[in-house]
């Protein structure tokens, strides 16, 4: 199969289950004679009346024409063997989730198909190039990930796997748009996009369920996720509804597939949901009771009462606008609410000296219908109540939080900006690729890394590493782009000399500014300190891309050309070593060249840095000026 796909290409399904009816219904709706086959007897014509069942209905309803809905019907027919396959343009495997099973199938359908005919596998947790790995021609395999219901979700990842041709990828994507769905191409890593990044969405939930110190209940946390944090469906009515057991078969496999990274630890509580078989909506009960006639249980709120005075801190502005809450100034005794900047309340009360109030983070002040808070061990009784007070007026119910570093909308958040930014750094897909995934596979309001924007990456990185500072496993480890903007972002000094990042990465780091009048000395050549500067920059970059707080200890200069006004100078920085303790110290290659476009432009100076932990980053008070991010 060509690009020149058109809707004359025969399309076959092969797995005639869920999915496999689902994707047949799609590709016969957009017009192609689409073929079904399953291994079990009857089960492909079962499916082909099944969509015949919900094209009429969908006619019932008026959304079809019924001229249209025949013709469609006409077009999909049950496949009685793989030969009747034999002039497909496309053929896209559903079958069972097995490596093995999908691989000799996949097998035997390249000996019967054209050679150009595209095969597809829609598997969600597999490796597609380990699959197409046995096949003779491996270049035509590629991943469709449609997700479910496959006629109405319009997302399917295009899995690319280092062994597919490029003229295959470019083939699906114009038959999966020209067939209404939006295509992101994605890297064959595990649980491509949606399902790699969606992970901390339930993973934070279900540990901040997982502590029994907390004393968080599910509807609590749901409700702060869809009332505070904008999503349609909290993390634990919405795995209730896809099944513990078929939730948890993911984390587990997106877990499995990066060795076990700490970051998507498998949840003691889902596994005890799973091995009791309370698995949701599907036995009745999962982490909430969905039996006939069992009542909705309802979110811990505080019930609105005078108490003392409390001050809307910076950057609560918004809602407390909204809610007809005024500064009245300091008056003696009362007590600011501050949002949360990851740090627990006690924290922050043992930072300034007195007393606060923590807000959770909320993704948009004007339609927010509840936030989390939490009062400092030294605030006043009844701050809690004064605040549901204060916010009444505007619709927002309080919800009482545990002092947990990074609540649980910001810990949320967080964890979900570093999960894009972390496949966008992997080169899994691109920043558009990734919110888009997001949105229409996950449901989610807008992308993580829209949201990310809103929240700045250095609140962000806060977050991440005030969690991190309470569970240091790696779990909360920031993305090296991320930390490396957000840095910049609060580096003066380099915002004043235009110096810009390019990339960042575990261990590296390029950074590049155009040099100015200001970059010249009296002799109008360039301040070599400033090159030294940028090295620095990209030293810094690099460093600190292994986790907070790295600094340079040392730089040795080698000049070997002057720079002139109008360069363009980019700074290379790569770890050689690291050693000691937490291996934080390092010793780095840095080269300094002028940007020709080409990468190979001349090396301006060389440089060797050496570098030192030196512990814990401070976290930015809440009182010191927010940044913008650039
Ligand atoms: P399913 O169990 O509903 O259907 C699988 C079908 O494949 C069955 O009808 C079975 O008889 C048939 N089958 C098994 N081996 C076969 C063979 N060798 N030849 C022909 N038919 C065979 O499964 P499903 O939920 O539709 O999932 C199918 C695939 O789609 C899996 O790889 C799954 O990971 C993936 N997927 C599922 C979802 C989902 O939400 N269900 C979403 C995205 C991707």
């Amino acid at each position: 199969m060509t690009s020149e796909t058109t809707t004359r290409t025969v399309v076959g399904v092969v797995g005639a289950g869920t999915m496999g009816a689902g994707i047949a219904h799609v590709a016969a709706a957009a017009g192609h004679d689409t073929l079904l086959l399953d291994a079990r007897d009857g089960a492909a014509a079962a499916a082909v009346e099944q969509v015949g069942r919900r094209v009429r209905r969908s006619v019932e309803k008026g959304r079809l024409d019924e001229a249209d809905a025949e013709a469609l019907l006409a077009r999909l027919r049950p496949a009685a063997d793989l030969t009747d396959l034999a002039g497909c343009g496309l053929v896209v495997e559903a079958v069972v989730e097995d490596p093995a099973v999908k691989q000799e199938l996949l097998r035997e359908l390249a000996g019967v198909v054209a050679a150009d005919t595209l095969l597809a596998t829609n598997t969600s947790s597999l490796s597609v190039g380990a699959i197409a790995t046995a096949l003779p021609r491996p270049g035509r395999v590629l991943g469709l990930h449609f997700f479910n219901p496959a006629p109405l979700m319009r997302l399917v990842e295009v899995v690319r796997a280092p062994s597919t041709d490029q003229a295959a990828v470019d083939a699906a994507v114009a038959l999966v748009a020209a067939w209404g769905k939006t295509p992101v191409v994605c890297a064959d890593t595990p649980g491509f996009v949606v399902n790699r990044v969606a992970r901390p969405y339930y993973g934070e939930a279900f540990r901040l369920l997982a502590d029994p110190v907390g004393g968080l209940d599910p509807a609590t946390v749901d409700a702060l996720l869809t009332g505070a944090g904008g999503f349609p469906m909290g993390p634990c009515a919405l795995t209730d509804l896809i099944g513990q057991d078929v939730n948890a078969a993911v984390n587990r496999a997106v877990w499995e597939g990066f060795d076990r990274d700490p970051r998507f630890t498998p949840s003691v509580v889902q596994d005890a949901l799973v091995a009791a078989g309370t698995l949701g909506r599907k036995s009745g009960r999962g982490f909430l009771d969905h039996t006939e006639g069992a009542d909705a249980p309802q979110p811990a709120t505080v019930e609105p009462c005078t108490g003392p005075a409390l001050r809307p801190g910076r950057g609560l502005d918004p809602l407390a606008r909204r809610a007809g809450w005024h500064d009245q100034g300091e008056e003696p005794g009362s007590v600011e609410v501050v949002p949360t900047d990851g740090r627990t309340a006690a924290a922050v009360e043992a930072a300034l000296g007195r007393p606060v109030v923590v807000l959770d983070a909320v993704r948009d002040p004007a339609t927010a219908t509840r936030v989390g808070a939490v009062a400092s061990p030294a605030c006043p009784p009844g701050a809690l109540a004064a605040l549901a007070a204060a916010l009444a007026p505007a619709g927002v119910a309080v919800s009482p939080l545990p002092d947990v570093p990074g609540l649980v909308v910001a810990r949320t958040a967080a964890a979900l900006v570093a999960a894009a930014e972390d496949a966008v750094e992997s080169g899994v897909t691109d920043r558009a690729g990734v919110d888009r995934a997001m949105e229409l596979g996950a449901g989610h309001p807008a992308g993580p890394l829209a949201w990310g924007r809103d929240l700045g990456d250095r609140w962000v990185v806060g977050v991440l590493d005030a969690l991190h500072a309470a569970e240091p496993t790696g779990r909360y480890r920031v993305p090296a782009t991320l930390r490396a903007r957000a840095m910049l972002a609060a580096d003066r000094v380099s915002r004043g000399l235009g110096i810009g990042l390019v990339a960042a990465g575990p261990g590296h780091g390029t950074v590049r500014a155009t040099v100015t009048e200001t970059w010249l000395n009296g002799f109008g050549i360039v301040h070599g300190g400033l090159v030294a500067v940028l090295a620095d920059t990209a030293l810094a970059v690099a460093c600190n891309s292994h986790g907070p707080l790295t600094v340079g200890a040392g730089l040795d200069v080698v000049w070997v050309s002057p720079g002139r006004t109008g360069d363009v100078l980019v700074a290379e920085a790569r770890e050689r070593v690291r050693y000691g303790a937490g291996a934080r110290n390092g010793v780095y290659d840095i080269t300094v060249r002028r940007d020709d476009g080409s990468g190979t432009g001349d090396v301006v100076a060389e440089v060797r840095g050496r570098t030192r932990s030196v512990g814990p980053v401070p976290a930015p008070s809440p009182d010191s000026p927010p940044q913008e991010d650039t």
